[in-house]
């Protein structure tokens, strides 16, 4: 059966641009509903926590760095089918392959600002909400 939540966060580039407007109209017109909203900006150590299952990779010191280089609004989202459909409306993690339309598309600078997050399957989507809001079946009651 197909989840009704995702988690997103606004990264740092699209905050400092001030895009988080714009890039919130996006997600409530699919059909997006944000049941829990934080504004907040993570430290290198809980950025790299967050990613802690990239940690292998080689880009993973410059993320960190970068998710923790100024603010980001984490989000739960709900809607039917939310981790997929939420995908879909991001587009791919390079903004030169994000199909027309998509947030990343229309607001990414690179690979790595690539103003969203979007949670790839049902179990990230909990503990990477559970990692931000505490009480979510209370948030969404
Ligand atoms: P996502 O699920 O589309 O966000 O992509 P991944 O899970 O593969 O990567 C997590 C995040 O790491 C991406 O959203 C980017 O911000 C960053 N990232 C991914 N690939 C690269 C890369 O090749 N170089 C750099 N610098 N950052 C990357």
């Amino acid at each position: 059966m197909a989840t009704n939540r995702t988690f997103t966060m606004i990264k740092p580039d699209a905050t400092a641009a001030g895009n988080i407007g714009a890039i919130t109209k996006m997600m409530e017109e699919a059909g997006f509903k944000i049941i829990a909203m934080k504004y907040t900006q993570l430290t290198p150590a809980t950025a790299g926590k967050f990613y802690e299952v990239h940690s292998e990779r080689p880009f993973y010191a410059d993320l960190c760095k970068y998710m923790s280089s100024g603010p980001i609004v984490a989000m739960i989202l709900e809607k039917e089918n939310a981790v997929a459909d939420f995908r879909t409306l991001i587009g791919a993690t390079n903004p030169a392959n994000a199909a027309e339309g998509t947030i990343r598309k229309i607001f990414a600078t690179s690979i790595e600002a690539n103003a969203v997050h979007g949670s790839d399957s049902d179990e990230n989507a909990a503990i990477e909400g559970a990692f931000f809001f505490a009480k979510t079946e209370e948030v969404a009651a």
